[in-house]
Formats: C-alpha cells, sequence, structure tokens
C-alpha cells in the first residue's frame, strides 16, 4: 500500500464555534431587534473580558485592534504632530495608528533577547516634541514594564501598550493589562480568541466614560461633544466572542501541550534557539518563536514549505525599505547601529494551534535539525 502524503499544516487556524451555539447566542440579538450600539450581547462580552483585568480597570470592545490603538492614543490628547516613540518590529497597524492620529511616529531600537523596546533606546528618542509611547509585547514577551512606567512618568509622557500579542498573559502576577495608561488588543481571527474583526482596550476605570464617548461619535447624548468616530462593536461580532469563550480554555490547553512537545523536540538542537519570555511572565501561547541565523531561518522556512508546513516570519521592519516609513532612522542608546533590522531577520513563528499533529511535530524537528546540521552557508 502506498502511503499518503500527509496533511499540510497551516500556520494558523482560528477557533471556529459550534454553530448551533453561535445561532443560538445571535438569535438573541435577531430576537431583540437590537443589532449595535451596546446590544445586549456586547454588554455580556464586555463583562467576560473584564475576568482577565485588573480591579479598578475597565474593557471597552472596539471594531478592531486598530481602533482600539486609534482611539487609545486619542485618549490621551496628545498634540497634533506630536512624536510618538514605538518600535520596528510589530504590525504594520502600530505605526498607522500613530500616523493616522495626525503625529509622527519615532522608532527605537529593541533589546536583542525579548525584542521588545529597550528603555535606553526610548530615552535616546526623547526630544521636546515627544508625546508619548506605544511599546508592543512584541510575540507574547512582556515589555520592560517598570523601566517603561518610569521614562514615561518622568518625562509626562502617554504611555499606550499594543497589546495584541499578549491577551490573557500576566506579568509579575498581574494581568497584562494593567500596566501604562492603557493597553489595546485585538480581537481578530488571526488572534488566539477572537470576534471575526474586533478588539478591545482596557484603561484605568476612570477614563473608560471619555474612551466609550470617542468610540460613539464622541457623543453626549445627542451632541458631539468631543473627539469621536464610529468605533463600535456590532452584536454579531459579539455574539462569535460569547460563542468561543466556552472553548477557550480547550484551545489553550491544546497550545500549551503543543508548546511543550515543540520544546522537547527541538530544544536539543545545536544552531536553533528557543525565543523565551522574560521572567516573571507567563507563558505565551500565542506565538511559538524560534530564533536562528537569516540564511538559515530562510533555509529553514523554505524546506518546511516544500513539506507542505508552513512557518511564518512576517515582521519586516516597519521602517524598512518599501514602507512609508522608509527615511525614518531607528534611534539606538548611544547612536551605534541598531539591533532590530537584523534580529528581527532572526524570528521564524512556528504552526500553533488546535489541530497540528504529534505526527507533525516529529517532521519540523527533523527538517530543523536537518537544516542546522548542514554548514551556515
Ligand atoms: C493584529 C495586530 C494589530 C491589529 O489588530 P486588528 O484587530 O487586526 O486591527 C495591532 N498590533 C499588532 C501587534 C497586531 O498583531
Amino acid at each position: 500500500m502506498r502511503s499518503k502524503a500527509p496533511a499540510p499544516v497551516v500556520f494558523g487556524a482560528p477557533m471556529i464555534p459550534d454553530p448551533a451555539r453561535l445561532a443560538e447566542i445571535t438569535a438573541e440579538a435577531l430576537s431583540a431587534g437590537w443589532l449595535t450600539n451596546g446590544g445586549v450581547l456586547h454588554l455580556r462580552l464586555e463583562k467576560a473580558l473584564a475576568a482577565h483585568v485588573a480591579p479598578g480597570d475597565a474593557v471597552s470592545l472596539v471594531s478592531s485592534g486598530t481602533m482600539a490603538l486609534l482611539l487609545g492614543l486619542a485618549l490621551g490628547g496628545l498634540p497634533p504632530g506630536s512624536e510618538v516613540i514605538t518600535t520596528p518590529l510589530s504590525f504594520a497597524a502600530t505605526a498607522q495608528a500613530i500616523a493616522w492620529n495626525g503625529l509622527v511616529p519615532v522608532f527605537a531600537d529593541v533589546d536583542p533577547v525579548t525584542l521588545t523596546l529597550q528603555p535606553e533606546a526610548v530615552e535616546a528618542a526623547i526630544t521636546p516634541r515627544t508625546s508619548a509611547i506605544l511599546p508592543v509585547h512584541f510575540l507574547g514577551v512582556p515589555c520592560d514594564v517598570d523601566a517603561l512606567g518610569a521614562i514615561a512618568e518622568r518625562h509626562g509622557l502617554w504611555l499606550l501598550y499594543d497589546a495584541a500579542h499578549a491577551f490573557g498573559l500576566t506579568f509579575q502576577g498581574q494581568p497584562i493589562g494593567s500596566f501604562g495608561d492603557a493597553s489595546a488588543f485585538s480581537l481578530h481571527a488571526t488572534k488566539i480568541l477572537h470576534t471575526g474583526e474586533g478588539g478591545f482596550i482596557v484603561t484605568r476605570a476612570r477614563r473608560a466614560r471619555a474612551f466609550r464617548q470617542m468610540r460613539n461619535f464622541g457623543l453626549e447624548g445627542r451632541l458631539p461633544a468631543g473627539r469621536g468616530l464610529n468605533g463600535k462593536m456590532s452584536e454579531l461580532n459579539a455574539a462569535m466572542g460569547l460563542a468561543l469563550l466556552p472553548d477557550l480554555a480547550a484551545e489553550l490547553a491544546a497550545r500549551d501541550s503543543l508548546c511543550r512537545s515543540y520544546d522537547d523536540t527541538l530544544a536539543g538542537i545545536a544552531g536553533l534557539r528557543l525565543h523565551a519570555t522574560r521572567p516573571g511572565a507567563s507563558k505565551s501561547l500565542g506565538y511559538y518563536v524560534l530564533r536562528l541565523p537569516p540564511n538559515r531561518r530562510e533555509r529553514l522556512h523554505a524546506a518546511l514549505a516544500q513539506e507542505g508546513i508552513f512557518a511564518r516570519d512576517q515582521f519586516p521592519l516597519l521602517c524598512g525599505p518599501g514602507t512609508v516609513w522608509a527615511d525614518a532612522e531607528i534611534v539606538t542608546r548611544d547612536g551605534s547601529a541598531p539591533v532590530a533590522p537584523r534580529v528581527g531577520q532572526e524570528v521564524l513563528c512556528l504552526p500553533l494551534h488546535g489541530r497540528v499533529l504529534a505526527s507533525d511535530v516529529a517532521r519540523i524537528g527533523r527538517i530543523a535539525a536537518d537544516i542546522c546540521s548542514e554548514g551556515n552557508i
């Protein structure tokens, strides 16, 4: 008998809700005749997500993670044209949200180990025009929140975290959304928990009212009393999130056990490093990240693809060639060459979802061992 080729292993697979459960929840909105503007499902999802935040913080749902970033910056009341210090290693939305607010992104270098903004580089990037810092908990590794918080405080800067990669994480026992002035999360289908499209922000509770006014056209009663736009999440999107919540624990457990078998299979391979999180952080289940020299990473990526296994190295520099910020420099603490262009090239994310089989992990291990045993040509 001929053996069948193994099924392709896709990079990501969104959680799919039980159709009957989704229909039942959606039917509530339909029978209420209420499809958006803070309906019963929206309220229920906001409450459920609030279980992931610290006491004294508030969750506000919005239409996307990008919207959470846009409004999270606007909430800071930053002067038009002022500078926001951010990282060159992130998804496009981070820098776009700065520019779309009429603010100027200033890129500072990252720490070569954690790949998150380096506090000393942030400090070096501060000018009289700086109004805010927008760090990213990149690939689920928390930023140096103590140092960044101290810098923001010392210089009177707004501190908004992009927490799109960090859903469910804790750092030093605190929910990840409890740091800084606010944290923006994504509920896009590519993220662990999702609503198809969607997002939310965690703010200190006293700011929630102002934020919710902004996401609803800046309305106070019927009057546009402040800045605002339409950032609301519809009932249909909220229904998706509510329908997935009962499956979240099982998805996380499946990812956790997949991470363990990746660890067991890959840890011993010379020339390949597992991207470690910051001490004090809970385990990141959003991404499983390898670090290897760029040429080797490229060969491993291609060799996996040839076997129908789709890994991803999807984070080119936000201010690299071909971007609208190609002319922006990356500020370093001492004026030396930045590490971000090099270390960003070392990243390879392996498939991480409930449908990766043990036999897939074994194949990935064999291919990685082969590539890493070749000379570093
Ligand atoms: C996904 C993502 C976003 C944007 O979220 P959307 O919900 O797609 O708008 C922002 N920042 C980072 C780092 C992301 O990965």
